[in-house]
Order: structure tokens, then sequence, then C-alpha cells
């Protein structure tokens, strides 16, 4: 049987029905893993022993296979954050959202590759395998959630798990033409999750609908009593917003400082004709003013960085994994050997702004400072929230671009987050539809995905669903696939 073109529904209901049984989906996506992986570089590891587990096919999953980003933490399997410094590390435990994953009975069936430690957007700094765009393999899959986001497109795994910070599932699974979701930050538990900066991290997923991303929603959203900024109790999805045809009464608004002159001229044009697409939906649209944006990307680089120097100084082999053939003197020496030798560039440079905007002479310059203007991000939305349903925006100011291309100018590559820190700084949930194909600006003029990103007010996740789902259902463009991964 084929699995290709299913969803991740439709394939659990496969399996339920008897039609097919989950050894056959799994052995159909591990031999298209072995036969697809020279071409995109996919996964750090891959675990066959599932095969011999005991399951049942009534369970809410049935063991469909989801791919998991090697930051994740499950118990022995090998979880590297594709980082030399984490190269032979098999976590004690599971993450908490692999635990109610595992208890839905999911197959993890792979840990695939992603930017080091969750840091930087284009799945070239892994220390392992650099993932490339299945549309374009000459062009990135997007970062850090690379793989995730290009596994499911080159159909390689129906679904997968991604991590964002300030846009680590939403740019990817864009520029890979999919359905990412992220929920509000208090509907997640990080543990057991590799922390790169703990008041941005959400772990959540990857899709090919809208409804397996609320598939996926309902069983990992839960009260973690080892998280103590996660709400109590569980949100279960309503079925009713799948009734629901049109968007009428829904007031969506267009920040204006979105489409300022650094948005590409056709993610411009093809966002207008989405803007256009939901007018026919009967939805009320307007444009809005969020005037703190554009401090968003100066705010994020600086709390982001404080809190990753934080979070990285576990890594010192004394607790941690790396261990350099250096001879040392000192624990100090000992120290710089190993984060020297197993870090790559860009945490170093984290680290040490991070440490930096944490000193005593510095905190209240910049540290304290952006904590201010983050607070006055998040009171922007709340103001434009007391008027409006949902803000759209594009994810991401240009399509994919190529390998390489930015790799050396960190700042061009900042600048690319322009449109999803805010939420990120703001903890709102997000979801982003494909909004059809804009021409690279470069000489190839090559088609590559643009995607509309929806944001809602804290804790409403089911409206984003409902204003999702009426968007794709009125369109086809999710349906489109990169070529050279027919079977
Ligand atoms: N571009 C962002 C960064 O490098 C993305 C990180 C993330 O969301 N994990 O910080």
């Amino acid at each position: 049987m084929n699995f290709k073109d299913l969803s991740l529904e439709e394939i659990i209901s496969k399996i339920k029905s008897k039609e097919t049984t989950k050894e056959d989906v799994f052995k159909y996506f591990l031999d298209r893993i072995q036969k697809y992986d020279s071409k995109v570089q996919s996964y750090n590891f891959v675990n066959e022993n599932w095969l011999n587990i005991e399951t049942d096919n009534e369970s809410v999953l049935a063991w469909a296979p989801i791919a998991v980003k090697d930051i994740f933490c499950e118990k022995w399997i090998p979880t590297t954050c594709s980082s030399k410094m984490l190269e032979d590390f098999k976590p004690p435990f599971d993450a908490f959202v692999i635990n109610n994953l595992k208890e839905a009975w999911f197959s993890s069936l792979w840990k695939v590759t992603m930017d080091e430690f969750a840091m930087w957007s284009t799945n070239e700094t892994s220390a392992f395998k650099k993932a490339v765009n299945p549309w374009w393999t000459n062009r990135i899959p997007g970062g850090s959630s690379g793989w995730s986001a290009a596994s499911v497109a080159a159909w390689l795994a129906p679904a997968a798990l991604g991590t964002d910070t300030g846009w680590s599932i939403r740019q990817p699974a864009s520029m890979c033409n999919l359905v990412w979701f992220k929920p509000s930050y208090w509907r997640s538990s990080r543990n057991w999750i590799m922390a790169m900066a703990s008041s941005l991290d959400c772990p959540w997923t990857l899709t090919k609908t809208v409804k397996d991303a609320a598939l996926l929603y309902e069983i990992m959203n839960w009260n973690d009593p080892l998280e103590n900024t996660s709400l109590p109790g569980k949100d279960i999805v309503d079925p009713k917003i799948w009734e629901k045809k049109d968007l009428k009464w829904f007031k969506i608004w267009v920040p204006k400082e979105y489409f300022e002159e650094w948005l590409d001229l056709w993610v411009r044009k093809t966002i207008e004709e989405a803007i256009e697409k939901l007018k026919e939906l009967w939805a009320e649209i307007k444009e809005i003013s969020l005037p703190m944006t554009k401090y968003a990307i100066a705010t994020y680089y600086i709390i982001m960085p404080a809190e990753v120097s934080t979070n990285l100084s576990r890594y010192d082999w004394i607790r941690f994994w790396y261990n350099s053939d250096k001879n040392y003197e000192s624990t100090d020496e000992l120290f710089i050997n190993n984060r020297t030798e197993a870090f790559w560039k860009e945490q170093k440079r984290r680290i040490i702004l991070g440490s930096y905007v944490l000193s005593a002479w510095f905190y209240d310059a910049y540290y304290k400072k952006a904590t201010q203007v983050r607070t006055l991000i998040i009171k922007d939305f709340e103001k434009a929230f007391e008027e409006v349903d949902a803000i759209i925006s594009p994810v991401s100011p240009s399509v994919a671009w190529k390998i390489w291309e930015k790799i050396d100018d960190p700042l061009k590559m900042y600048l690319a987050d322009a449109y999803t820190i805010p939420a990120s700084l703001a903890g709102l949930p997000g979801i982003s539809v494909p909004a059809w194909f804009a021409e690279s600006q470069d000489q190839e003029k090559e088609l590559l995905p643009v995607w509309l990103q929806i944001l809602t007010p804290r804790l409403e996740e089911q409206r984003l669903f409902e204003i999702a789902y009426a968007f794709e259902q009125a369109t086809n463009y999710a349906k489109q696939n990169p070529k050279g991964f027919e079977d």
C-alpha cells in the first residue's frame, strides 16, 4: 500500500480499520528513508527496534510513525541536539510531551537532524548531517527544525515534532510547504527537551494538514506538575470547529509594520492574494499598527542569548558529555578545550553575548531594558486583540535562500526572523497555512512556497484551527508536493 499523499489522520484510520498494519506503515516509511536519505540528509538515528514492541490497534495514534527532532529526550535513545557535545548521549528520561505521545501509542521511528542546539535558521550548522530543501536541493529547508520539515515534505514521515524559540518550526515548515502550529507558551512542557532559551522555547508540530496539527495538539497539551509554567488541565478540541466553511464574523487584521520595505516583492504579492482569499470567505480585513514591532529583533537577540548562556553552561564535560583528547592542567583549561572543540561558532557567539548582557555592569542597559520592551510588545498585541479575533502576516520576508548564502552573515540571518519573533516574545499561539508559491529573487527564479502566519490571543488555539481550516479547505495549496520523491 502507498501511504504517500495520506495525512496522519488517514493513516491512523487505515490501521484501525485493518486495511493495513502498523508494521506495513513503519516499513513503508523506513524504506523511503533508506531510499532518499542520500538526497536530503535526514536522520541522526533510526529506531528499528520498534518493530519488536507489542501494541494495540485501538490506541489514539495506532503506532503511526512521527519524526522527532533530535532535541527531545527519549529514554535510552541517542539524543544529540546535532552537537558533538552530546554525541553519545542517551537520556535516562522521556520528555514530558514524548511521554504523552507514547501513552497515545506513537512510534518514534527516527531522530532527525537540526541546527546545533536549535540556534540558526538553515540546518547548515548540524555537527552531523545537514539537511536540504526537498523542493530545491540547492536551498535550505529552514531551521532549526529543518529536517523535521524536510522529512514531512519528502514524505519520509507523515508528521514531525519540532521546537520553536524565535521561528524554528514556523520558518522551516513554511519553506517546505507544511502546516506549522505552536500553542501558547503555557500549554507546553519543556521538561527534558534540551533548553535553548527557556522563556521562549516551545515544542510542537509540523504536519500536512490543520486537522493533524489539532490531533497532536490534543495529545501533547497537558499539565506537567514538574513544569512551573504549565497550565492546569488539558485543552480539548471542539469537533464543531471543523463544520464551519467560511469566516463570517471574523475580524482579521494585518499589521502594516510587517509589510515594509524588507518584505520581498513576490512574497508580498502572494500574501496579498491570500488576503483576498480570506475576504472571499467573508472575513473582515483591516490594517492595524503594532508600533513596537521594530524593536522585536533587538529585544530577542538580547533576551535569547542571555538565556542561552545560562542554559549551555551545563555542558562542561563534568556533568555532560564531550571530552577533548587535549592535555589540560586545570579545570578551566579542560572546560575551554571541550567547549572550543564541541561547540560551533554560533553557540560561542551567543554565550559570549549573553554573558555580556547579564554582567553586573551592563545588565540594566541591555537585559533589563530588553525585558521592559518585551512587556511593551506584549501590550501592543493585547491592545490589538481587544478589537480583533486574529492577526495575519507573512512568516518569512523571503522564500528559502541558497545553501551557504547567509552562513557568514549572522546579522542578515537574524533579520529574517522579523515576523515570527514578536509572537514568541508575547507567548502567542500561531499556525500557518499555504498561500501559494513565489519566485526566488535570484537568477534561478525558482518557485518556492510562501505561507500565511495566523496569530490569536493567548490560549485561543481553537480559533486558530478554525480560521486555518476554512482557508485550507477553500484552497488546495497544501496538496502541492516537491518533485523527485514519487516512489
Ligand atoms: N533564527 C532563530 C535563532 O537563531 C531561530 C531559533 C529557534 O527558533 N530555535 O535564534
